[in-house]
């Protein structure tokens, strides 16, 4: 693949065969881009109205059908597609980031992650904190999210102002959820998950904008509980039941994408209105999830240090919206990318309304992890980069370090680690990512957001 460099931070990838729309890859030179990647984002410029461009962030990596780092947006009104390949398998998988009024110093660490270690559920079993009343409950949960959650005490009604759409997207249908899907989703309300799923100790090692980190509620020196995890099983089996659907339905509609991983259908044809009801669903169901893991993270802090956690804020990184964009309606796919609106923009509460919308990174759980902000003129339907990024295989990271080692050096290091099993633990080894300095000062450089604190790793408890 082709790529020409148009400024430091931006490249372009110049329409050729069935391409719609040329590619635009922001990253760095140094950054490495693996061929299939951006194989996937010429692959996406083909969708039928797809618009301006098909986008990859600096994170950019292979992924199923899309790339995972990929945004791209299809016009509704001129028979735009949606893709389930283009939202991925774990449906508003995101972070949740919650700040305590403790610094490190004086916390009981290993009591903290002992009880954390011991209460979180996680790894593929089931298990979750919150035993749903019956099937009414869960259908409330796929309509109203962290609402829901708030309503039957978990959390503060503060929350859902740090909670992006207030803790719901609209437009949830759980009549398009199946019957299996629901059945996967009963049990697993507050768990975490495997792989790259956690919950992480950390510290607020650098702050860039004092007056942003402060609107933001962080500060230097301060300890913070990041969440990483998703939709679970259901998410999971309305993803495979959409893709199955799609792919049946294709071909009626005139529609040929050079991989079937692509599978999509017209937004406004019934079944690009099931899957986005299905979808909204299932984000609403990621988020009660992360509601229930964070409110967990607080009665934790609560009993071993007294010690008090409020929102920061919660987003999602794997989700299709439907948005205005210049008096246009568009279906906007974010797959392992963030929405970073602006200051000033009407979707933000009061409160944030000023500096923009909080942008959450993971990195790995040796390196650093950020927080960012949106800015004005953002490029790529105002996204950004959703953490560092994989440059290894699964297979190849554990080969490359045994987990003993791994939490060794963790440990060497200051880092309490509460791990499920050792291969999955050196599956997710930091040397499997990519730099994360170097994406968000790409991400940065690009002109999509901006930094606003720097945040260390202390604990971890890995899915
Ligand atoms: P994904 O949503 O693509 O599965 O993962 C998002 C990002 O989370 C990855 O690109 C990686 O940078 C980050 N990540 C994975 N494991 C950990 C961890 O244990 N701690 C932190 N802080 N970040 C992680
Ligand atoms: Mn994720
Ligand atoms: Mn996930």
């Amino acid at each position: 693949m082709r790529l020409v460099q148009e400024t430091p931070y931006r490249f372009r990838l110049d329409r050729t065969g069935p391409m719609r729309v040329p590619g635009v890859v922001f990253a760095s030179a140094t950054l490495l881009l693996e061929d299939e990647a951006l194989r996937q984002v010429a692959n996406v410029a083909t969708l039928p109205g797809i618009v301006r461009a098909s986008y990859g962030m600096p994170d950019l990596h292979w992924g199923y059908g899309f790339p995972i780092g990929g945004v791209a947006a299809t016009d509704v009104e001129q028979g735009g597609v949606v893709s389930p390949g283009g939202v991925g398998f774990d449906i508003s998988c995101g972070v949740r980031l919650l700040a305590s009024d403790t610094r490190r110093d004086g916390l009981p660490l290993h009591r903290l992650m002992d009880l954390l270690g011991d209460t979180v559920p996680r790894g593929a079993a089931t298990g979750a904190l919150w035993t749903l009343s019956g099937r009414p409950e869960l259908e409330a949960i796929l309509r109203d999210g962290a609402r829901h959650a708030v309503g039957q005490g978990r959390g503060v009604p503060r929350d859902l102002e740090r909670c992006e759409d207030f803790g719901a997207l609209p437009g949830a249908d759980p009549a398009q959820v199946g019957a299996r899907a629901m059945e996967r989703g009963l049990g697993q309300v507050g768990s975490l998950g495997s792989g790259n799923h956690f919950l992480e100790l950390q510290t607020v090692e650098q702050v860039y904008d004092e007056a942003v980190a402060a609107a933001f509620g962080l500060r230097a020196g301060q300890v913070c509980v990041m969440i990483h995890c998703g939709s679970r099983g259901l998410g999971h089996q309305i993803c495979t039941d959409h893709v199955r659907a799609m792919d049946k339905a294709m071909a009626g509609y005139g529609i040929d994408v050079p991989d079937r991983q692509l599978a999509c259908a017209p937004v406004e044809s019934p079944e690009g209105r099931a899957y986005l009801g299905a979808m909204a669903a299932a984000a609403n169901y990621g988020r009660a999830n992360r509601q229930a893991l964070g409110q967990a993270a607080r009665d934790a802090f609560s009993s071993i240090a007294g010690a008090r956690l409020d929102l920061v804020y919660d987003v999602s990184h794997n989700l299709a919206k439907i948005e205005e964009h210049d008096g246009r309606l568009l279906c906007v796919h974010r797959k392992g990318a963030t929405l970073a609106l602006p200051p000033g923009h009407p979707g933000l509460p009061g409160d944030l309304r000023l500096v923009g919308q909080p942008v959450l990174i993971p990195g790995t759980m040796g390196t650093a992890s950020y927080v960012l902000a949106g800015v004005a003129g953002g490029e790529a339907f105002h996204s950004t980069c959703h953490g560092a990024g994989r440059t290894q295989s699964r297979h190849q990271a554990a080969r490359a370090i045994s987990g003993k080692e791994l939490r060794a050096r963790l440990e060497s290091r200051g880092i309490a680690v509460r791990g499920l099993g050792w291969r999955g633990l050196a599956e997710e080894a930091p040397s499997a990512y990519k730099d994360v300095d170097a994406v968000v000062a790409a991400s940065e450089g690009a002109g999509l957001c901006r930094r606003v604190a720097r945040l260390v790793p202390i604990g971890v408890v890995k899915g």
